[in-house]
């Protein structure tokens, strides 16, 4: 049999392929982003009483109705916005199939998708397999800020969405007031649609605001805001994320999302919805990650390699200039089988090669695996 392939660029994603070099060679696994920590008890027995109390069969299409009103409650509460729950949200299985059905609800062939890199990995492929054209702006190292200037350059007749991470993976760097501005001014009279990946709306540091989409609703009205319940509650296993949109937008998305999910794990949904008016569980979270950060940071501080600033997420770039000459790549699959310290290629999250000696590590782990993985990257030559 021959394929067409839809997808002729792509091949195994990074986070599966270093995973696997992780456990093939015993290595501790600072890449594929997910943390080595149990979760909330509370949240787990409520999953199990929701199955005892039999919600095992499926849940509306659109998600289970006081989930979305407890999302809405959450989102009054966090950013000051009215979200109508039955036309406004759709609860999806994670943050990656909202994003995937939000371009596929907008996307036609030709459209252009503006997109920085470097960005997580779905989203070039998600804009192609949509017969749309992703136009690359590269954002700069250390701070990794978008130049506005830039993005009005590339806009055409064409540009149908831009697509925008905060707090960003692999980077860290987080949307400030001041380019909320830019890219109000920039999309305003237009029909450019925006994606929101917020998955780490919590994961951010030092009480900087986190600028929500859903804080303005002169965006918010061409936006898809796309969330992750597997980023906030440490369990990305449960693959549970939702979308929030406006009520015109969310009904062309549950026309693509009907028919292929239809409708997502029922007691995950049940025992959320009671989760969610624990506020202290995600507004903790923060401070929970900023020790982390700090801590590993300064463990780090032993080795040869040099930090970039992260202000959001869960993962902090590193620069091993002092140490090789060796691709990023090429670096991460030694350092993997020769020290036992897997890590993520920052070059996997452009298009075309790129080599700035660059490396992401994901700190959401328990102390002892942060120390464990540092003592063996001081020994790296
Ligand atoms: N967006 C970004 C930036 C991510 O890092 C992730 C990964 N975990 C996702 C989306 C998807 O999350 P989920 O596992 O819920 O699909
Ligand atoms: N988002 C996670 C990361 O960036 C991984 C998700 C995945 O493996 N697709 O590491």
């Amino acid at each position: 049999m021959q394929i067409h392939s839809k997808l002729p660029d792509v091949g195994t994603t990074i986070f599966t392929v270093m995973s696997g070099l992780a456990t093939e060679h015993n290595a501790i696994n600072l890449g594929q982003g997910f943390p080595d920590f149990p979760m909330d008890k509370k949240l787990i027995s409520l999953v199990n009483a929701a199955m005892e109390k039999g919600f095992n069969q499926y849940v509306p299409m659109q998600g289970y109705m006081p989930l979305r009103e407890a999302i809405a409650g959450k989102i009054h509460f966090l950013y000051n916005t009215n979200i109508d729950a039955h036309t406004q949200v759709t609860i999806t299985p994670g943050g990656t199939y909202a994003i995937y059905t939000a371009l596929t609800t907008v996307l036609q062939p030709g459209d252009e998708v503006i997109i920085f890199e470097p960005a997580y990995d779905s989203y070039i492929p998600n804009v192609e397999i949509n017969g749309a054209v992703p136009v690359l702006i590269s954002l700069h190292a250390p701070d990794y800020s978008i130049d506005w200037n830039e993005v009005r350059k590339k806009i055409t007749s064409k540009t149908k969405m831009i697509m925008l991470n905060s707090p960003n993976n692999p980077t860290g760097a987080v949307l400030r007031e001041h380019d909320i501005e830019q890219l109000q001014d920039i999309v305003s009279g237009t029909n450019i649609f925006i994606l929101s990946d917020e998955v780490y709306e919590h994961l951010i540091f030092d009480n900087i605001l986190h600028q929500s989409i859903l804080r303005y609703p002169d965006l918010m009205e061409r936006s898809f805001v796309c969330f992750s319940f597997g980023k906030v509650y440490h369990c990305t296993g449960w693959k549970l994320g939702y979308c929030v949109s406006s009520a015109e937008l969310m009904k062309e998305f549950r026309k693509v999302h009907q028919f292929n999910c239809f409708s997502c794990n029922s007691p995950t949904q049940v025992a959320l919805a009671e989760f969610l008016a624990d506020k202290e569980s995600y507004l903790s979270l923060s401070s929970f990650m900023q020790n982390k950060k700090d801590y590993f940071q300064q463990l780090m501080s032993q080795t040869k390699f040099t930090p970039l600033p992260s202000y959001g997420s869960y993962f902090q770039l590193y620069q091993y200039n002092n140490i090789s000459n060796e691709n990023d790549k090429e670096f991460c699959i030694r350092i993997t089988k020769e020290y036992g310290v897997a890590t993520i290629p920052v070059s996997a999250f452009y298009k075309s090669a790129t080599d700035s000696k660059t490396i992401r590590f994901c700190f959401a782990k328990k102390k002892e695996t942060l120390e464990m993985a540092v003592e063996r990257l001081i020994k790296i030559k």
